[in-house]
């Protein structure tokens, strides 16, 4: 069942509306706020106060979907949470380090092995070379197992088509499919980020592996980087600060919309529950927008809970994996998530539905056939 675009507004045109608003809000309720910058194109460098500041893309959902990255400026040090997709955006952040501090980075998380989160390591280690890449031991067997084959079949797609070929195939099919033309546009905004980078795209692997919890001390200042479960993948690392109630999530929580690309859904239920137990006051998602409070974490957690049980349901009333789409029926959680944005509702089919029914299905042990 295909929904037919509005005649207007565009989605990015309503999001930035969105968060004019916000922007508005927030001046009138906890002025003075310094206006977000802007240190790359596409993204926006945010300064939360302490030594802490947040590069995000502008728009979570437009390509190349992107994760946050998180700068921890200690008394000593710096430390920083996940390396973007595009390494030129990874090197705009060191430039912009090199501006605020002389202190050198000495820490690079990777909260997962996703390249949306690694992709610039090479770019620290050949800025920072002491700096050690901290990640969970899974994160590191993914990557040696996965990375380079993902990046592979990035240049092959890349090599097969010319970015303004993309643009005129969405314009062609705009019409009569607008969600694969989204997608052919999402696609050429990765194409166009990316494909300058891969003649010196190189993984520099995590080099500072932990299993629980590793725990630093810098000043008056404790960060704790742990593993509370498996959740969006096997290694979720997060990035905890007790003292200020900071937690940088990756991609356990992404923001407007989860992803759930094999993620082991039954125990993300849960693992999301501890997220919770922390009391965080300030959660910075793996993508999209700082939260202030826990209102989205419970979001996503009824979700993630809603999705397992409708799936549980359909696998013990006998439904086959051909007609689990049909059979979940997740209608008010659609609503809140996608909030009429045509944008959202794709990202809520491509990334979270499609994907998770499947990684749900799995991890209720059920067999999936061989073509999906
Ligand atoms: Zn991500």
């Amino acid at each position: 069942m295909m929904k037919l675009l509005p005649e207007a507004p565009l989605p990015w045109s309503q999001a930035r509306k969105r968060r004019h608003f916000l922007l508005a809000s927030a001046l009138l309720l906890f002025a003075p706020v310094a206006l977000a910058e802007q240190i790359y194109p596409g993204y926006t460098w945010q300064d939360l106060g302490g030594g802490l500041y947040v590069h995000a893309r502008v728009d979570p959902l437009a390509g190349p979907v992107d994760g946050n990255s998180t700068v921890i400026v200690n008394p000593e040090d710096v430390f920083v949470v996940d390396t973007h997709i595009n390494p030129a955006a990874a090197r705009a952040v060191i430039a912009k380090i090199r501006q605020i501090t002389d202190k050198p980075v000495t820490h690079v998380v990777n909260t997962h092995w996703h390249d949306d989160h690694t992709n610039g390591n090479h770019a620290y280690r050949q800025a920072f070379p002491e700096a050690k890449i901290v990640a969970h031991r899974a994160t590191l067997d993914s990557l040696e197992q996965e990375w380079q084959a993902m990046e592979d079949q990035r240049e092959e797609a890349y090599r097969r088509v010319a970015g303004r070929d993309v643009l005129a195939a969405a314009e062609a099919v705009q019409a009569e499919d607008p969600e694969r033309a989204m997608g052919l546009r999402l696609f050429a905004g990765y194409r166009d980020a990316l494909e300058p980078e891969l003649p010196t795209m190189e993984l520099v692997y995590p080099d500072l592996l932990f299993d629980d919890q590793l725990t630093f001390t810098r000043g008056a200042r404790t960060i704790v980087v742990s593993w509370l479960g498996r959740a969006n993948t096997d290694g979720d690392a997060l990035v905890w600060l007790p003292e200020e109630k900071v937690l940088v999530t990756g991609d356990v929580l992404v923001a407007p919309v989860p992803f759930a690309y094999d993620s082991p859904m039954d125990d993300w239920v849960d693992t999301l529950g501890r997220v919770a137990e922390l009391g965080a006051e300030t959660i910075v998602p793996g993508h999209g927008a700082v939260q202030r409070d826990a209102r989205y974490l419970e979001q996503v957690g009824r979700l993630l809970a809603a999705t397992v049980s409708a799936v549980r349901e359909a696998g013990e009333a006998g439904v086959a994996y051909a007609d689990l789409d049909g059979a979940v029926e997740l209608g008010e959680l659609e609503r809140l998530f996608t909030d009429g944005d045509p944008l959202r509702a794709y990202a809520w089919r491509t990334y979270f539905v499609t994907p998770g029914l499947k990684s749900a299905w799995t991890s209720l042990g059920y067999p999936v056939p061989e073509e999906d």
